[in-house]
């Protein structure tokens, strides 16, 4: 039995996505190919995170911290780099708007934790999370793909709920609100998590670290046409790029 893993919300994603995914990323540690998306994801997060100190409060300082947390990886193109930095742009203009007019107090950004579930080490990072003027505590997720998904998907999806568990048992605070701020669209859906939804996540947590634990990796062939590792999966019935 494997006790020398933690899990996070993205390994257990990775593991529901295809078991031998997840053997691929955390064991034999080969990385998904970088693409403009996900380096983008990491700049708008990374200029947040930098804007967001407590000490910083005008539009300059703001694109300061996104000229400085920008990097060119990933960018097949000099026009496709020039077209999300624009992209870029427009997110912080309208986050701008919305941060001057906001009343609530960021008290946590990038935060990471580091708790259990059962025996198993559970890890993670909390995008922000705000106290507003009543007291009630709001746990934010950022999003910089361009779709906004439906109510129903944020009601369901599994890292909030996790990041709800987390904000409860870690930091003592009850997340009255729970949101994904969209930001190409400066569009915040709200969600909630009862104890019974946490609950049910901890199962799946729990289920997911045994399998981990027993070493049990077998390949789900089925989401192969969605995997960007199938060039490098000897399961993958998709078509083979060259490895660069
Ligand atoms: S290519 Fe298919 S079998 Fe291989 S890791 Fe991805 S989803 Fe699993």
């Amino acid at each position: 039995m494997r006790q020398d893993f933690k899990i996070s919300y993205s390994r257990i994603n990775a593991y529901l996505f295809c078991p031998y995914r997840y053997k691929l990323i955390y064991i034999d540690n080969l990385y998904a190919p970088v693409n403009a998306d996900t380096t983008f994801g990491h700049i708008i997060h990374r200029t947040l995170e930098q804007f967001c100190d407590g000490k910083k409060k005008y539009y300059d300082e703001l694109v300061d911290c996104y000229n400085s947390s920008w990097k060119n990886d990933g960018f097949v193109s000099p026009w496709q780099t020039f077209e999300y930095y624009v992209r870029g742009n427009k997110i912080l203009k309208n986050y701008y708007e919305s941060f001057k007019k906001s009343k609530t107090e960021i008290v946590y950004v990038e935060k990471p934790f580091d708790t259990n579930i059962g025996k198993y080490s559970f890890v993670g990072i909390i995008d922000r999370i705000d106290r507003h003027p009543d007291g009630m505590y709001e746990v934010i997720d950022y999003k910089t793909h361009i779709n906004i998904w439906e109510q129903e998907k944020v009601d369901k999806d599994l890292q909030l709920t996790f990041y709800a568990y987390a904000c409860k048992n870690i930091f003592g605070v009850n997340p009255n609100k729970i949101s994904v701020y969209f930001l190409s669209e400066n569009k915040k859906i709200y969600t909630k998590r009862t104890q019974d939804d946490i609950n049910k996540a901890i199962d799946i947590a729990l289920d997911v670290a045994g399998k981990i634990a027993s070493e049990n990796f077998q390949a789900d062939m089925s989401k192969c046409s969605l995997c960007n590792f199938h060039f490098k999966c000897k399961y993958s019935k998709e078509p083979k790029e060259e490895i660069k």
